[in-house]
């Protein structure tokens, strides 16, 4: 049977749902004006009042907001409520870019735990479980994030933080782990090593597993479940809005349930800025309607995925968003090409590879180049040359296939591409040093 946390607001009916958005998008947005000059400037210039968004059907009214506003205001300028009523800051990873820092006060970590119980709750897990929690601590959100949430349902919570992968594996089989929160990737580079210490998944006590805060692929999914006998469940969120929680899966596995009673989803065109209808692919944005000190209206997250409002199967009636394929800017673009890295994992995996591989493009004579190198696994190492070539030819023309654009594969040795313990960095753009203006 499905367990909720909050079952009242989980499987709302949608009017109920949209009446409470109302009421709370209202009071936020008068907040905001109050106390963030800088958001009551840019309403200003659009020519809104707060008195003009009475519901959620005149959201789209509001003017957006942006990493580059976050980065304009750093640190104080988007700040909400004194600083005396904030009790903790966190930054983003910077991973395209220079931090952004947000705050917090109470109530927004107690919103926030509560968000991330939800998560725990719909993977399965109860005040009897104990959670691995092995996103990094600190600045970052992961680890802090999901630590509050497993303590909010009662678990068991060992806050090991990211690497020191032999005692994580360690603490897994001497504390009986039943849930790993990680990142996907250090989620396939743990399961990589339990089978190289000639641990069977049936030694464990794992259940479940939550990995978030980069994309991953279907694909990943069935590598990480096989791996580690467990069923993994997707969660999703930025620190623009809080941290993970966000968004999470079911036992339906199939798209991730937004928390929309503190964030309001909206899907637009990010050429436009156009609102898109439930079911188009688009940019993501959010709308925080709880939070206190951080309050971010119309926040364009990047993140590319689809919305849908269906019935899902686990009872809950909260907005779904698609697995993101990436963000916008992780979008690449080779001889004309539209190329996410989600895309070349999916022709890796189904085709035997492990996810260990590192894309590389280039421009050589004004013309795009792609190089992926890709680790084998032992068994597909072989002495012959010609072997190594054929199957450096087939994935090629895998690839291929997908993209329409022909890579230059290369298998490497099996151990020889760094694993992550965190975000991973597949991509070097080397074009963009060549852009790059010199440095003086
Ligand atoms: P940064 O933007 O510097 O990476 P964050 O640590 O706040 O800072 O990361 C938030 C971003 O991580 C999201 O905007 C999204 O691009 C990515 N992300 C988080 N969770 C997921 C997920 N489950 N699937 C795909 N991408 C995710
Ligand atoms: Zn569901």
């Amino acid at each position: 049977m499905e367990k909720y946390w909050d079952k009242d607001i989980e499987t709302m009916p949608r009017e109920d749902m949209k009446a409470l958005q109302s009421e709370r998008l209202v009071k936020q947005v008068k907040h905001v004006y109050d106390n963030v000059k800088y958001y009551r400037d840019l309403m200003d210039k659009k020519g809104v009042k707060p008195e003009d968004i009475k519901s959620v059907d005149d959201l789209h009214k509001l003017p957006f907001i942006s990493k580059a506003d976050l980065r304009d205001g750093y640190p104080y300028g988007l700040l909400a409520v004194p600083l005396k009523d904030c009790v903790r800051i966190h930054s983003t990873s910077g991973t395209t870019g220079k931090r952004v820092v947000a705050f917090y006060t109470q109530n927004d970590i107690d919103m926030w735990d509560n968000c991330v119980a939800r998560a725990i709750t719909a993977a399965g897990g109860t005040n009897e479980d104990v959670v691995q929690v092995a996103y990094g601590f600190g600045l970052f959100t992961g680890g802090a994030g999901i630590n509050g949430g497993s303590h909010k349902v009662g678990c068991l919570t060992l806050p090991m933080s990211s690497g020191n992968t032999d005692r994580q594996i360690q603490f897994m089989q001497d504390l009986g782990a039943t849930i790993l929160c990680c990142t996907p990737s250090y989620a396939a580079y743990i399961g990589e090593t339990i089978a190289e210490m000639g641990i069977s998944p049936d030694d464990l006590k794992l259940k479940a597993g939550i990995f978030g805060a980069e994309p991953w692929t279907e694909e990943m999914r069935q590598t990480i479940e096989t791996s580690l006998g467990i069923k993994a469940y997707d969660i999703y969120g930025l620190t623009e809005t809080s941290g993970p929680g966000v968004a999470f899966e079911c036992s339906e596995q199939k798209g991730m349930h937004i928390n929309e009673d503190n964030f309001i989803p909206e899907i637009i065109d990010p050429d436009t800025g156009e609102v898109l209808p439930d079911g188009e692919v688009g940019e993501l944005v959010f709308t925080s309607i709880t939070k206190e000190a951080f309050p971010l209206l119309r926040y364009r997250t990047r993140d590319l995925c689809v919305l849908s409002r269906g019935k899902c199967s686990c009872g809950r009636t909260l907005v779904k968003m698609t697995k993101p394929m990436g963000r916008s800017d992780d979008m690449m673009i080779i001889r004309g090409v539209n190329v996410f890295p989600s895309q070349i994992e999916t022709v890796l995996i189904a085709e035997g590879y492990a996810p260990n591989y590192i894309i590389e493009v280039d421009r050589v004579n004004n013309s795009d180049t792609l190089d992926i190198s890709v680790e084998m696994k032992p068994e597909q190492f072989s002495d012959k040359v010609k072997d190594m070539q054929d199957q450096e030819r087939a994935l090629a023309l895998a690839i291929k296939t997908m993209l329409g654009i022909n890579p230059k594969v290369h298998l490497v040795s099996p151990k020889s591409i760094t694993r992550s313990e965190g975000k991973a960095v597949r991509v070097i753009d080397k074009r963009k040093l060549h852009d790059a203006p010199a440095k003086k």
